[in-house]
């Protein structure tokens, strides 16, 4: 059986509440709500509240961007798994390169975040990805394994994870990986899965590709057979592009 496509909007640091409310109500508007995917907007931690509330029953589940791994504490700034929850969110994103590259967060640290996330109920999209320079020196594998065997066991609920193959180079710059290209890294990913936590799991584990998805090239990279998804960032601020991006992943599936 196919698995179910999955698309989350990784909003960054974008949108205040009055503009958040005006592109939640555009995605709805073009949203058809019996498509065969998943969806998750992760907007700014300001509007988790409001928004965990406001798709409460509906198709759209909320997502935050960052969490800590303490559930609470002198830990300024920083936000738990259980509160997060509270305000309604269904997933965090954990690991993604910009977390990586400017606040310095790997291994370890990465590794406490989804095992502290995971127990507490939240569903975790774990980012992994190569540069451009360890793309050039054919590193990209050996990168993405290493990522993984940081962060990843055995005794972790896979059921409640989603790997992100982000390729650095390809995140904001409008270059996406090819379709040959991605699949080549998701089914690199799936394998690592399988030798983690088991065939089952490695077959019923979801992979979104991010970096640069547009309406354009979502439907050459969701025909891809180890490619479940997207993680979108610049093109989910567009509610119709969203949308379409949605809309090509449940064709994918037949949906
Ligand atoms: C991202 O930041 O996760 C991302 C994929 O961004 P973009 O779609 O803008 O490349």
């Amino acid at each position: 059986m196919a698995r179910r496509p999955f698309v989350a909007g990784n909003w960054k640091m974008h949108t205040t509440l009055v503009e958040a409310r005006a592109l939640m109500k555009g995605i709805r508007e073009h949203l058809s709500p019996d498509l065969a995917v998943d969806v998750a907007v992760c907007p700014p931690a300001t509007l988790l509240y409001p928004f965990g509330r406001e798709v409460d029953g509906t198709a759209i589940k909320v997502g935050a961007q960052n969490v800590h791994f303490e559930p609470k504490g002198a830990f300024t700034g920083e936000i738990s798994p259980g509160m997060l929850k509270a305000a309604g969110c269904a997933y965090v994103i954990i690991g993604h390169s910009e977390r990586r590259a400017l606040f310095g967060e790997g291994g370890d640290f990465l590794r406490k975040k989804v095992i502290a996330s995971l127990s507490e109920g939240l569903e975790v999209i774990f980012c992994v990805g190569e540069s451009l320079s360890e793309r050039e020196a054919s590193e990209t594998m050996h990168v993405v394994e290493r990522q993984m065997d940081e962060v990843l066991s055995s005794d972790m609920d896979s059921s409640r994870l989603t790997v992100a193959y982000e390729p650095v180079w390809a995140i904001g710059t409008g270059r996406n990986a090819t379709p040959e290209q991605a699949q080549e890294v998701h089914a690199f990913i799936r394998g690592k899965i399988g030798s983690i936590f088991g065939a089952e799991a490695a077959s019923n584990l979801r992979i979104q590709y991010g970096g640069s998805v547009k309406p354009g090239n979502a439907a050459g990279l969701m025909a891809c057979a180890d490619v479940d998804g997207a993680l979108v960032g610049g093109a989910c601020l567009v509610a119709e592009d969203f949308v379409s991006i949605i809309s090509a992943a449940a064709a994918s599936v037949g949906g």
